[in-house]
């Protein structure tokens, strides 16, 4: 079995994002970028796949500039067998990536397309389902464990209230949860390992996919201030408290 897992570069987690003076969108210049979160635990939820004997080869492609390097040798030193980068330095939206994976899909013919269930710069949590769409293949969305059986995924998913379990006929595309895995940590020398690797290269031009945005970003602005929270001495000044702030009639 073969696994595509898309990997996107996006602003580290841990860093607290700036948004441009024109709000016209967040500030990224001199910021540590890293692996998109919900990718990695795609990423090790296939090399997993790997290690029972279910997966014989895992490629992690990610699509942007030549800077996206470092999130393919990240995928490389967590195990991935390839690394494939489509260059373009078009701003991607959900569709147009959609759309680029199912060329690499056509040209890959994997087995299952691993993907986060949202990159958490745009939060939009549509790639995947679209790219099922696309490809007319079966989706597990948001899933927390994966399991293959015969030529089925079986697959949980949290919903509203709890969780329920899937079967999706195989190929399919799967969007991994945080609750998945905890990914491996990756070791210096795996990543100096890494650096040797190969990474194929194609222009995104070579796959003749419309990427066009149909989107327009209009506006950016910061969450409005949190008030400092503050003591109260009792149940009752609580009451009183919300009754005041009319939360409670
Ligand atoms: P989104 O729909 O933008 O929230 O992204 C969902 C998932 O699609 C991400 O977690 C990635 O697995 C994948 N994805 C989005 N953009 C890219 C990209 N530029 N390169 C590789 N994978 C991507």
């Amino acid at each position: 079995m073969k696994i595509l897992v898309a990997v996107k570069r996006v602003v580290d987690h841990n860093i607290q994002v700036r948004i441009r003076p024109d709000g016209s969108d967040v500030d990224i210049a001199g910021v540590k970028m890293s692996i998109n979160p919900f990718d990695e635990n795609a990423v090790e939820e296939a090399l997993r796949l790997k290690e029972r004997g279910l997966a014989k080869e895992i490629v992690a492609v990610s699509f942007g500039t030549a800077a996206n390097q470092d999130v393919l040798r990240h995928a490389l030193a967590m195990g991935a067998d390839r690394a494939l980068l489509v260059e373009t330095e078009a701003q991607l939206q959900p569709l147009g990536v959609a759309k680029l994976l199912k060329a690499v899909v056509e040209r890959e013919q994997p087995d299952i397309v691993l993907l986060g269930k949202q990159a958490i710069d745009d939060d939009a949590g549509q790639a995947g389902q679209m790219l099922a769409a696309l490809l007319g293949a079966g989706q597990g969305t948001f899933i927390s464990s994966l399991n293959i059986e015969g030529d089925e995924a079986i697959v949980t998913r949290e919903i509203d209230g709890g969780t329920e379990q899937i079967a999706v006929k195989l190929p399919a595309v799967l969007t991994a949860d945080l609750r998945l895995n905890d990914p491996r940590f990756v070791k210096l020398p795996n990543l100096m390992m890494a650096k040797k690797k190969p990474i194929e290269t194609l222009n995104a031009a070579e796959l003749s996919t419309d990427t066009a945005p149909r989107l327009k970003q209009v506006k950016v602005s910061e969450p409005p201030a949190r008030k400092p929270g503050v003591k109260v001495g009792s149940i009752e000044e609580l009451i009183e408290k919300l009754h005041e702030e009319g939360m409670l009639s």
